[in-house]
């Protein structure tokens, strides 16, 4: 039997477990996986890199016009390359998170990465995740979820994920930090995180990450049983 090669959209706030789930989805399906955050992430660094304040609009069209992101499909997941350069640990600083945030509530910088999402997924098979996908970027997805989990829970995992990678986080910070990121991410006017009408909200606290994809994948089979 062939299946239909769907588009399937994981949306929901900073840590909600969405970027893992969303990877091992992929891989269960053979579907890409496509980490849209990763996008803005990449433009952040590379207003970090030119200096430019990201509120001066010509600036940050002439930064746009200059710069090229492009996200390879690999197997151990995406490799981002700004302008053919491999930034993949670069955009995982912890300066970033913010400057990815403020960077994607701007107009130009959200077009142009939903133009290049919208060319990446068009064909179907793709698991994206991000905080549009579901309202903005496909809003016809053919299944959305919305992770969510408490903002102590993702502040935990982002502690220690930080730890992991050998930095030296303080608890409190990482906490007041996610809350303002939170905060300015589903307070902005442009494509704001909110959940779409349609889509299937689950708490991440409540399962292991193999639960969780278990969960997803029920849902995807039930969808795909009934002839989506
Ligand atoms: O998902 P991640 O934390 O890597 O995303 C970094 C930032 O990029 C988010 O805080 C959010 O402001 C922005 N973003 C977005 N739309 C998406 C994905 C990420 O605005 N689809």
């Amino acid at each position: 039997m062939i299946m239909k090669r769907i588009i399937i959209a994981i949306d929901g706030p900073a840590a909600s477990g969405k970027s893992t789930a969303a990877k091992l989805l992929a891989q269960k399906l053979r579907y890409i996986y496509l980490d849209t955050g990763a996008m803005y992430r990449a433009c952040a660094v590379a207003a970090k890199r030119a200096g430019i304040d990201i509120l001066d609009q010509t600036a940050l069209v002439e930064l746009l016009s200059k710069i090229d992101v492009k996200v390879l499909f690999t197997e151990a997941g995406n490799v981002i390359h700004l302008n053919d350069e491999d930034v993949s640990q670069a955009i995982r600083e912890p300066d970033i998170s913010n400057l990815a945030s403020a960077i994607s509530a701007q107009k130009v910088v959200r077009e142009k990465m939903v133009q290049l999402q919208r060319e990446m997924g068009r064909n179907g098979g793709v698991v994206l995740d991000g905080r549009d996908i579901g309202t903005v970027v496909f809003p016809n997805a053919e299944l959305k979820f919305f992770l969510v989990a408490p903002l102590e829970v993702r502040a935990q995992r982002r502690f220690l994920e930080l730890q992991s990678k050998g930095h030296q986080p303080v608890f409190e910070q990482v906490l007041q930090e996610m809350r303002k990121r939170d905060a300015a991410d589903s307070s902005r006017d442009l494509a704001p995180l909110v959940a779409a009408e349609d889509a299937i909200h689950v708490d991440s606290k409540d399962y292991s990450i193999e639960e969780m994809v278990e969960v997803l994948y029920r849902h995807y089979h039930k969808l795909v049983e009934a002839g989506c």
